[in-house]
């Protein structure tokens, strides 16, 4: 549809043609079209959301520049450096970070708020909150619970700090499998004309309204 070289309507120059994972599922890179609710990929099923940023569809606005717009500053560990995204006044930066103190960038790209083609949302599970719930916590809690009930005739006491420690237990295991399956691991694809990033951002909800408002482009939920 868009594929095409077209002509951007405020320079009347030429722009590059689409990037090619502009459009396109951020799991398997199947073709996708941007739309204003979640959706399922028609190549590998999994959900994730499509958004036209303005240098895709000429009615999103970018939000006004402003120099004292808020910074939000995301940095995650990858295997040896670690990866950075920043909201900036003009656009989002975002690269890699030296692996020693992690605080010169080695690497880095930019895209200002009205350069953005598209952004695709989606969320993997956190697998690893998921199995130390499922391997540890719940057999202990467990334990504790089969231990209170043994104990609840013989010694009372025995019993009720069993039964307090199951409890805890089982909050926690919930409280993990929270974080491993509603939360997630959050991550945007950022397809700009020239550059993209990829950013997990699940630390940082304001990340995701802020990116969405700048781009003037109507947040959908995280799918
Ligand atoms: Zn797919």
């Amino acid at each position: 549809m868009m594929n095409q070289p077209s002509y951007h309507p405020s320079l009347g120059v030429p722009a590059a043609p689409l990037p090619p994972n502009a459009l396109a599922c951020p799991w398997c890179d199947c073709p996708a079209v941007p739309s204003p609710v979640a959706q399922s990929c028609a190549g590998c099923r999994r959900r994730f959301t499509l958004s036209a940023g303005p240098a895709l569809d000429g009615s999103v606005m970018p939000a006004p520049y402003h120099p004292a717009a808020m910074r939000i500053a995301l940095k995650w560990s990858m295997v040896v450096t670690y990866g950075f995204a920043t909201l900036e006044p003009p656009g989002i930066h975002s690269g890699t970070l030296d692996p020693v103190l992690a605080v010169a960038p080695i690497e880095q790209t930019s895209i200002a708020y009205g350069d953005v083609v598209s952004i695709a949302v989606w969320r993997k599970v956190a697998w690893g909150d998921c199995i130390a719930a499922t391997l540890l916590l719940v057999p202990l809690a467990l334990l504790a619970a089969w231990i209170a009930i043994l104990a609840v005739t013989k010694a009372g006491g025995v019993a009720a700090v069993s039964a307090a420690i199951a409890l805890a237990l089982g909050c926690l295991a919930a409280w993990l499998y929270r974080r491993g399956i509603v939360v997630g691991r959050r991550q945007a694809r950022i397809v700009g004309r020239w550059a993209s990033a990829r950013v997990p951002f699940e630390t940082s909800p304001a990340f995701h309204e802020e990116l969405f408002r700048r781009c003037g482009i109507a947040r959908p939920l995280v799918p």
